[in-house]
Parts: C-alpha cells; structure tokens; sequence
C-alpha cells in the first residue's frame, strides 16, 4: 500500500498545503481510509491516540467542500469541547490549501449569542459537542439541510458520556443521503450498533501501532 499523499487525486491545493505542514507521508490509518473516504463510502476508522485520524476525514470532507456553496457541508460531533477545539484547528491547518473555507465551532460552556450571530454569518463545516449542536437545533438556529458528510470523532466516547439520545436527535436533522464516517480508539458492540444504525455498506479500517 502506497503511503504518499500524492496518489490520492487530491486537489492541488490541499497537496502542496499538506507539504508546507510537513506532512511527507500517510499514516498507516490515513493510508488506509483516505481511498474509501475519497471515494465517498461510509468508513469506521479505528486507531488510538495520535494515530491521524484527523487529517483522514479532514482532507475528505475539504476535497470534496463545495467553497463557493456558502452552506454547512459537513459536521463533526466530537465529545467535548478540548477535542472539538483541537479537531476544528486541525482542519483550519488543512484548509489552507483551499481559499476562504470557513470553520465554525459549537460547543456547550460558552455563550450561545456569539454562536448565534457566528450561525448568522454562515460557516462551510461546524464542528461541536452534541448538547450544543441539539440545541441549536431546538432553537432553529442552526440547519444542517445541505449536510452531505456527518464525522462521528471518538464515537467510543461520546456514548461513554451518555451523548446517545443527543445523536438521536441531531441525526433527525441530517440528510439520509450523506456520507458518514466514525472514527473510535475502540470498537465495542455499542458502537457497532450505531454504525449499524447511522451507516451504509461501511468499510471498516483498523491500525494497530501509530507509525
Ligand atoms: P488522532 O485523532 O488519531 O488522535 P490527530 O489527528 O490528532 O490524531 O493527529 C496527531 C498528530 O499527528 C497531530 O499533531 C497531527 O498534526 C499529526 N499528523 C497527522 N497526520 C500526519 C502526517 N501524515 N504526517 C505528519 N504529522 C501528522
Ligand atoms: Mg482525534
């Protein structure tokens, strides 16, 4: 298996941005789920800490990020707002090998006004705690009508953190015509539930080691 990003067809932006970030070569749970990602299949990526998971459904969802389409394209559940702050900087990084992507996080323990008047302005991928993206819901204040890939980052712990009946609710919201990809440290029988539940024909992809 190749592990050069260079043999991906990603666009030329995202490529050159990837080498000025000093990213030479795939990790092995990159190298493994970016071709199925690319090709807009449903994936379950699982590896531990630091193995790159980020840059895998990053570089999806930005490859295939229609810019000029001023809409929210893509949400990322991630369970709390460290690793949705870590997780929305990393796509930020990724990004700027595309012009003017917009990035916009929600999350719970900060105010919901700023958030609000951020939602007004528009935003191309949100990425969030459930609670809060529930209850933008609730309020009409965020739509996610033009959604076509929904991440589920740490799944393992967002259902450890009892944030269930949260994805329930916010996948009522997101177009059943989309693509899904989990990405999880660990592969328990909850989580193959709700990939049964939320997920298409997914391939699943497992590394062991990080390099
Ligand atoms: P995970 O989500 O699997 O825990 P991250 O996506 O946070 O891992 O990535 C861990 C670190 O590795 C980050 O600092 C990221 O910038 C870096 N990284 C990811 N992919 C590559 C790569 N292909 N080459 C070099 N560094 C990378
Ligand atoms: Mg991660």
């Amino acid at each position: 298996m190749t592990t050069q990003f260079d043999s991906l067809g990603l666009q030329a932006g995202l490529l050159a941005n990837l080498a000025t970030l000093g990213y030479h070569s795939m990790t092995p749970i990159q190298a493994k789920s970016l071709p199925p990602i690319l090709a807009g299949q449903d994936v379950i990526g699982q590896g531990k800490t630091g193995s790159g998971k980020t840059a895998a459904f990053g570089l999806g969802l930005l490859h295939k990020l229609n810019v000029k389409h001023y809409a929210i394209q893509a949400l990322v559940l991630c369970p709390t707002r460290e690793l949705a702050d870590q997780v929305a900087k990393e796509i930020r990084r990724l990004a700027r090998g595309v012009e003017n992507v917009k990035v916009l996080t929600l999350c719970g323990g900060m105010p919901l006004g700023p958030q609000i008047g951020s939602l007004e302005h528009g935003a191309h991928i949100i990425v969030g705690t459930p609670g809060r993206i529930e209850e933008h819901l609730g309020k009409g204040t965020l739509k996610l009508e033009h959604v076509n890939t929904l991440v589920l980052d740490e799944a393992d712990r967002m259902l450890d953190m009892g944030f269930q009946p949260s994805l329930d609710a916010i996948l009522e919201h997101v177009p059943a015509h989309r693509q899904t990809l989990l990405f999880s440290a660990t592969f328990p029988g909850r989580i193959q539930a709700i990939a049964g539940r939320v997920m298409q024909d997914p391939v699943r992809v497992e590394v062991e080691s990080i390099h």
